[in-house]
């Protein structure tokens, strides 16, 4: 999708100085060409089993207007999931929705321990540089993930538009929640389609937990951002509820510390 064709990680307005930070962890459907001898399948690598089709623009249009640093790893997750800790199954899929991933099938321990480190080590070691950076600056930063999800998922339609996935800490969540359920038009979800519970959360938990930063996963059905303007309608929305001050307090990007 970048023409780094060697580079795994891309880093965007890593100087960003807004209030959040932007991981993008389903951003790609590339298999760089040192892994296309693993023979992915052509027609899977432009379905939603290989990316979040929308996420990736959606997350460059939240960047420009919130001035946010934007990182996500250039390779489609049938190669890895980033989104994934290390030891579950869904790391490296041999079956995706009942699909088979034959060229994830056999692999050594070696070739498992090559894409850990050059892909997945390589882009959480980014979002940590990146943080790490912004706290020696003492820049406040909320963490969020852009995700996509499919319309229907196994034969069924999926109501809806957004949903919100968060864990026990609520900060971020809640206030994403209220200002999406204020317009009357959309049906949010809240840890749907996902929760914390199907593995979905590792990054934003990986990164946010220990530095105790107010997070949260930001799903947008794909329907909805499978154009520029959809795509930026959904940027302006989450910037003005993100920018805005959570009711009863001072501005979110000086309560959110
Ligand atoms: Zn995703």
């Amino acid at each position: 999708m970048n023409d780094g064709a060697l580079e795994p990680v891309v880093v965007e307005n890593p100087d960003g100085v807004g209030p959040v930070v932007i991981v993008c962890d389903h951003a790609s459907n590339r298999i760089p060409a040192e892994y296309a001898s693993f023979g992915f399948a052509e027609d899977a690598l432009q379905t939603h089993i290989a990316w979040d089709p929308g996420a990736l623009a959606v997350a460059r249009l939240l960047s420009a207007e919130l001035d946010a640093p934007l990182i996500w790893p250039d390779v489609s997750r049938l190669v890895i999931d980033c989104n994934r800790a290390a030891d579950v199954a869904s790391l490296i899929v041999t079956e995706s929705e009942g699909r088979p991933v034959p060229a994830n099938r056999d692999l050594s321990d070696e070739e498992r321990k090559r894409r850990l480190d050059t892909i997945h080590g390589a882009y959480h070691a980014a979002i940590e540089v990146c943080l790490a950076q912004r706290r020696a600056s003492h820049l406040p930063t909320m963490l969020i993930a852009i995700h996509s999800y499919t319309p229907v998922f196994l034969g069924k339609a999926r109501p809806w538009q957004v949903g919100i996935v968060f864990d026990d800490d609520r900060r971020l969540a809640d206030h994403l929640l209220s200002g999406l359920e204020a317009d009357p038009a959309l049906t949010v979800g809240t840890n749907e389609p996902y929760s914390p519970a199907d593995n979905v959360y590792y990054t934003v938990a990986r990164h946010a937990r220990p530095r105790d930063l107010p997070a949260a996963m930001i799903e947008i059905r794909n329907d909805e951002i499978g154009d520029e303007a959809g795509q930026q309608r959904w940027a302006t929305r989450l910037a003005k509820i993100l920018l805005a001050p959570a009711p009863g307090s001072r501005p979110a990007r000086h309560a959110m510390v």
